[in-house]
């Protein structure tokens, strides 16, 4: 365990957050600072720090990552509606923690995808 890697401590249980699903692959938890009516975050349980490191022995579980955010949004209500995943990478992506995860938006009309588009 990297004991500077927030996101598995929250997997692990040391750190408490909201935890909407959990395998032994996969940890999905509420984000402490909604952009959304609906914001969660989805990670791998063992860290892949940035898209950046990912290997091709990563493929399934990265797929596993869009199967429980599509689980979610319809067990969350959102998935008629739409929502939007996001994965930050690295400094201009806006990546803050350095644990892989992708972002459910959702229960509002989010806008365009980025403000100058
Ligand atoms: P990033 O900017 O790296 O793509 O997203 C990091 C996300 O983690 C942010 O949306 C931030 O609000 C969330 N976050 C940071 N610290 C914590 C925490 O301790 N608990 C939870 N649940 N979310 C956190």
């Amino acid at each position: 365990m990297n004991k500077d890697d927030l996101f598995e401590k929250i997997v692990s249980g040391e750190i408490a957050a909201n935890i909407l699903y959990q395998d032994e692959f996969v940890t999905a938890f509420e984000d402490i600072n909604p952009q959304a009516p609906v914001h969660v975050l989805i990670v791998p349980n063992r860290n892949i720090p940035t898209v950046n490191a990912i290997k091709v022995e990563d493929e399934a579980l990265l797929g596993k990552l869009f199967l429980v955010a599509k689980k979610l949004a319809r067990e969350l209500n959102i998935a008629e509606d739409g929502y939007r995943l996001i994965v930050n990478c690295n400094e201009n992506g806006g990546q803050d923690v350095f644990h892989l995860h992708m972002h459910l938006l959702g229960g509002k009309r989010l806008g365009r995808m980025l403000p100058n588009i």
